[in-house]
């Protein structure tokens, strides 16, 4: 199959690097600028690169620069992608892999994945009830095949096709195929987002790592979650479910979660599932949480049953180290600070100052009081320039390269009020020493905070 225009660069976009948080918005920003082109026709390299370079961004000259910078990064990998993705071939890749994965995180022998089907819309063929739905896939199991018509399978929006993803999907889909089996109440539509979404997100990527062990697919498939999903409210609303899946998993790790599911299955009415959802937010080990939310007349017996199930299950799997990488890393999805763009452009000057080392001064009170009386020229209420220290001197002020102070006036005139609010934000530190005001990029920390990712630029 061809891929669409926005398959296309969400896969650009997944391998990171950008300058604008959330950098899934340039998708939303291209279609306005295009005056309602969807980006849904056909990925051509070349036609879709020329589209996109014809969308200009102009607020001001810092966000306009930044957002060159990134449609330029975008551009580059979109040029050097395939139109063609064969997503069959992908999924018999991957489909042997899938029932030792089946038996592992749910326990259930002899399953076996449907193949995708790719539909224009949903659900072409059968009925239109959905035609307007904007959804990536959807696993159709027995209870819904009866309700909508469908035949039961695995459906996947062409336009919505993503490399990277799609890798990713094919397990999220195959997870509600599992857990239709191993928690669903027979015949009975029983849709409870943030145990069945969350679940099938994070032990749908623990999946895709077990198989490939891919990292750079991991990464990207992270990428998809933190930079391009944030933009769609019915995606932020599956990361609450996955965050909570994460928690009941560290706490309960799998032989819990397993007794969890066979108790949905048999007594999915009992439980009140939102006030588990509400527990294990609160911190209650998801042992306590359920006992808790459970509704029925049986609590004893309830309580022995889970406790039996979870030990029977200990004899099977549990999670591994890879699958811990795999949770820990999509529990760790902060979202950065998003700055305004001359406060980013700003650190940036700051970061470019830092490596010319001729425009560095230090304080004098950050030199050693001994070595002070060795160097000519210092006074204890000026600036010293650091390229006029000896080699020796330097060696001996420990940290020195931390302790680099920044003359305002060395400072673009456009940037200054730029480094005014980082100051104020403490992300460096201002200083007046004798006349003259200075900026030390390292006492805010801001080579640490923008090394650590937690700052990007806002649109
Ligand atoms: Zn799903």
């Amino acid at each position: 199959m061809i891929l669409s225009e926005r398959g296309a660069i969400r896969a650009a976009i997944a391998h990171g690097g950008f300058h604008l948080y959330p950098a899934g918005r340039i998708i939303e920003y291209i279609k306005q600028s295009l005056l309602g082109d969807e980006l849904k026709e056909n990925f051509d390299p070349i036609r879709t690169v020329e589209k996109i370079n014809s969308v200009s961004f102009a607020i001001d000259a810092f966000s306009q620069s930044v957002f060159e910078e990134d449609k330029s990064l975008l551009c580059s990998r979109l040029k050097e992608m395939d139109a063609e993705y064969d997503l069959e071939s992908l999924f018999s890749k991957i489909a042997d892999s899938i029932p030792a994965l089946a038996k592992k995180y749910y326990g259930i022998e002899g399953f076996k994945p449907s193949v995708p089907r790719i539909v224009e819309y949903f659900f072409q063929g059968y009925n239109d009830l959905y035609k307007d739905a904007d959804w990536f896939a959807f696993n159709v199991n027995n209870a819904e095949s009866k309700e909508l018509g469908v035949p039961v399978g695995a459906y996947y929006k062409r336009d919505q096709v993503s490399p990277g993803m799609t890798e990713f999907s094919i397990l999220h889909e195959a997870n509600h195929a599992m857990q239709e089996i191993a928690s669903l109440p027979p015949g009975v539509h029983h849709y409870v987002p943030w145990l069945d979404e969350g679940l099938a997100d994070i032990i749908g990527r623990m999946m895709i790592y077990a198989i490939t062990g891919d990292e750079k697919l991991l990464r990207k498939i992270k990428y998809f979650k933190t930079e391009i999903e944030v933009t769609d409210s019915r995606k932020i609303s599956y990361h609450f479910g996955e965050q909570l899946a994460c928690l009941m998993l560290m706490r309960g790790r799998l032989p819990l979660v397993k007794a969890l599911l066979k108790a949905r299955k048999e007594h999915a009415f009992e439980i009140d599932w939102g006030a588990l959802a509400e527990s294990i937010k609160s911190g209650i080990d998801p042992h306590i949480g359920i006992i808790n939310s459970y509704k029925g007349t049986k609590k004893d017996t309830f309580q022995k049953k889970i406790m039996r199930d979870e030990s029977n299950f200990r004899k099977e799997a549990d999670l591994n180290q890879n699958d811990l990488k795999v949770l820990t890393m999509f529990l760790a999805c902060q979202p950065p600070a998003a700055l305004p763009p001359l406060e980013y452009k700003t650190a940036h000057f700051f970061m470019e100052a830092i490596k010319k080392e001729h425009s560095h001064f230090i304080d004098p009170a950050a030199i050693p009081e001994g070595l002070r009386h060795n160097i000519a020229g210092l006074q204890p209420n000026s600036a010293f320039p650091l390229s006029e220290l000896s080699e020796g001197i330097k060696k001996k002020i420990e940290g020195i390269e931390t302790k680099i102070a920044i003359k305002e006036s060395d400072i673009p005139e456009n940037l200054i009020s730029g480094a005014e609010a980082l100051a104020n934000k403490y992300f460096i530190v201002k200083k007046r020493i004798g006349e003259e005001i200075l900026f030390e990029p390292y006492g805010g920390g801001l080579p640490f905070r923008l090394a650590s990712g937690e700052i990007r630029c806002a649109w």
